[in-house]
C-alpha cells in the first residue's frame, strides 16, 4: 500500500489552474515530486512559472530560504501527456468542474497509472462515487478537496467514496498531514464537510432579513461584534459573489431532496438576476468604491428617550442580575416589586422566544415592552428588540439606558432568539446533525469548520460554551414559533443537552 512518507513518493496532478498549480505547490514544498499536466498548452510550464515567482516572493520578504524555494520549483516538473503520468503513486486531478470529463479522464488514467497508484479528485461538488464508477478499481479513488488558495488554507477534505478502500482513505490522510495541512475525513455526502456545515450562516441571515427583522448591514454588525464571526454573513455573500454561493445552495439544498435547514432564498435569487453579485460588480448587499464597501444608509439615530423606572424580567437567573446591575450602573431606578409599576420600562431577556410571545406568556403590557439578548452577556454589541406595538418612547429609553455606557446597540423587529441566538442555534444544528449522519467525527467537523470556514470556534465546541440545554431550547422555540422544520433539533444535540453530555462525545 501507498507509503506517504517515502522520500521518492511521485504525486501527478492534472489540470494546472488555480487549483492544480496550488497542489503542486504545496505537494513539492513538502519534498514531493511532482508531475504537472494540463490539456492546455504551455500551461504546466507558466504553472511551475508562477509557483517559482510566488516562492520569490516570499524569499523576498523573508520568509523562505533560498535553497528550499529553489528546491521545490525543482522538484516540479511539467509533462506534456497523459502517459508521463505511468509511474506515479498517486494522481490527483483538478480539472474543470465537469463530471463526464473528469470520468473520462480516470478511465483513461487507469489504464497509464500502476495498479497501486491511488486516484483523488478535488472535485467541491460532484459526487466522489459517481466519479469512482467510471473507474475499473473504484476502491483506489477518492477525495481530496483543497481549499483556495491552497497553501494558506490549510485544511484538506478526504472524502470517502461508496467503494473507496479505508487504506486509500488512510494512505491520503497521511499525505495530507506530510504537507503540515490538517485532514479532516467525510464521506461522500452533498457539500462534503466544509461547504454541508456553512449551510446555517448565510440562509439563517438570509431568513432574518426576508422577516424583517433588521437591515442587512445591521444582521452584520450583531453577528460580528456580538457573536463573534469574523465576516457578516451579507459581506462574505459580497465577498464570495453572489453568482458563487446562490448555486452552490440551490445545489446542496436539492441535492438534500430539498431539507428544509438549507433552503436558499428568494432574496439572494432576484439580486443575482439583477446583477449584484458582490464586490466583483461593484454592486452587492453593499456598494463598493476602490476596493472598499462604502457605509450603508442607515437612519437617524432615535432622540434621546425618557428616564423612567424600569422593571426587569429574565429567563435564566443570571441574565436578571446582569440587566439589573446595568440599570443600577445607569444610575436608572429598579423597580423589584414582583409586578411593574404602571410607568415603568418591561426589560425582558427571553431565550428563544421572542418579545410578543415572552410579554404575553409574562401577562404584561406588551407596549411598554423591550427585549434585551443576553446569550453573550453585555459586553459587546447589545441587542433590543420590541414588539409590534412597543411604544417609540419606551423603545428610546431602552436604547438610551442601554447604550449610556457607550456599548453600541442594534435595534431589532421581533423575532424569536433575536439574531445571534437564532443564527447560532442553527450553526450548531446542522454540525450535530453532520456528526449524527457519521458524515465526520466531532472532532473533524470542528476543525474543518474553524480552518475551512474561519469561524472563531468549532461549531460543536461552541454549543458546548453557550450549554447545549440552551441551544435545544433556542431550537425548540423557534419551531414552536414559527412552526418550520427546519429549526427541529438534530437528534444528536437533542440527546446530549438533554443527558448533560459534550457536544463532542462521539458515539461509542
Ligand atoms: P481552473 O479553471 O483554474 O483550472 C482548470 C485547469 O484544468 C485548466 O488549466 C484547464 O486547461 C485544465 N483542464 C481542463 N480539462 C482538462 C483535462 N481533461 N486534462 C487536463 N487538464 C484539463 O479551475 P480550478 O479553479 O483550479 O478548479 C479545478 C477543480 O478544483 C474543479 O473541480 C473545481 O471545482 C475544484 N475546486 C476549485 C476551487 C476554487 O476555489 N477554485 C476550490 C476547491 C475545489
Amino acid at each position: 500500500m501507498l507509503d506517504a512518507q517515502r522520500s521518492d513518493l511521485v504525486l501527478g496532478v492534472v489540470g494546472a489552474g488555480t487549483m492544480g498549480r496550488g497542489i503542486a505547490q504545496l505537494a513539492a514544498a513538502a519534498g514531493i515530486h511532482v508531475r504537472l499536466l494540463d490539456a492546455r498548452a504551455g500551461a504546466a510550464e507558466e504553472a511551475r512559472a508562477s509557483v517559482a515567482a510566488a516562492l520569490e516572493a516570499l524569499v523576498a520578504k523573508g520568509k523562505l530560504a533560498e535553497a528550499a524555494a529553489s528546491a521545490t520549483v525543482a522538484r516540479l516538473q511539467p509533462v506534456g501527456r497523459e502517459a508521463a503520468l505511468a509511474g506515479c503513486d498517486v494522481v490527483v486531478e483538478a480539472v474543470v468542474e465537469d463530471l463526464e470529463v473528469k470520468r473520462a479522464l480516470f478511465a483513461r488514467l487507469e489504464a497509464v497509472v500502476g495498479p497501486g497508484c491511488v486516484l483523488a479528485t478535488n472535485t467541491s461538488s460532484l459526487s466522489v462515487t459517481a466519479i469512482a464508477a467510471a473507474c475499473a478499481k473504484p476502491g483506489r479513488v477518492a477525495g481530496l478537496h483543497f481549499f483556495n488558495p491552497v497553501p494558506l488554507m490549510k485544511v484538506v477534505e478526504v472524502v470517502a467514496g461508496a467503494r473507496t478502500e479505508p487504506q486509500v482513505v488512510d494512505a491520503l490522510q497521511a499525505l495530507v498531514g506530510r504537507t503540515g495541512h490538517r485532514a479532516v475525513r467525510a464521506s461522500d455526502t452533498p457539500g462534503f464537510l466544509v461547504n454541508h456545515a456553512g449551510r446555517a450562516y448565510g440562509t439563517e441571515a438570509l431568513r432574518l432579513l426576508q422577516e424583517g427583522v433588521a437591515p442587512f448591514w445591521e444582521l452584520d454588525r450583531v453577528l460580528r461584534e456580538a457573536a463573534g464571526f469574523r465576516m457578516g454573513p451579507f459581506e462574505l455573500l459580497d465577498l464570495v459573489g453572489l453568482d458563487v454561493s446562490h448555486p452552490v445552495m440551490e445545489s446542496v439544498y436539492t441535492q438534500f431532496y430539498e431539507e428544509p435547514r438549507f433552503r436558499p432564498s428568494y432574496v439572494l435569487r432576484s439580486r443575482l438576476e439583477a446583477g449584484l453579485l458582490g464586490r466583483k460588480s461593484g454592486e452587492g448587499f453593499y456598494r463598493y468604491e476602490g476596493g472598499k464597501a462604502l457605509p450603508p444608509a442607515e437612519p437617524p439615530p432615535l432622540p434621546a428617550g425618557e428616564k423612567r423606572p424600569v422593571w426587569a424580567c429574565a429567563q435564566e437567573p443570571a441574565a436578571l442580575e446582569l440587566l439589573q446591575a446595568r440599570v443600577r450602573a445607569a444610575g436608572w431606578t429598579l423597580e423589584e416589586a414582583a409586578r411593574p409599576s404602571a410607568e415603568a420600562l418591561l426589560l425582558l431577556a427571553p431565550l428563544g422566544r421572542d418579545a410578543t410571545s415572552t410579554a404575553l406568556a409574562l401577562g404584561l403590557d406588551a407596549e411598554r415592552c423591550v427585549a434585551v439578548d443576553l446569550l453573550h452577556g453585555l459586553e459587546r454589541r447589545r441587542t433590543v428588540m420590541s414588539t409590534p406595538v412597543t411604544r417609540p418612547g419606551f423603545l428610546a429609553s431602552a436604547v438610551t439606558l442601554l447604550s449610556a455606557d457607550g456599548t453600541p446597540v442594534s435595534r431589532i423587529h421581533d423575532s424569536p432568539g433575536f439574531v445571534a441566538q437564532r443564527v447560532l442555534a442553527c450553526v450548531v444544528n446542522v454540525a450535530c446533525d453532520i456528526a449524527q449522519q457519521r458524515i465526520a467525527s466531532p472532532s473533524d467537523i470542528d476543525a474543518a469548520v474553524t480552518l475551512g470556514l474561519g469561524y472563531p470556534r468549532g461549531p460543536l465546541a461552541w454549543g458546548d460554551a453557550l450549554g447545549p440545554l440552551r441551544v435545544l431550547h433556542i431550537l425548540q422555540a423557534l419551531l414552536a414559533a414559527t412552526g418550520d422544520p427546519r429549526y427541529r433539533p438534530s437528534l444528536w444535540l437533542s440527546r446530549r443537552a438533554r443527558l448533560g453530555a459534550s457536544l463532542l462525545t462521539p458515539e461509542g
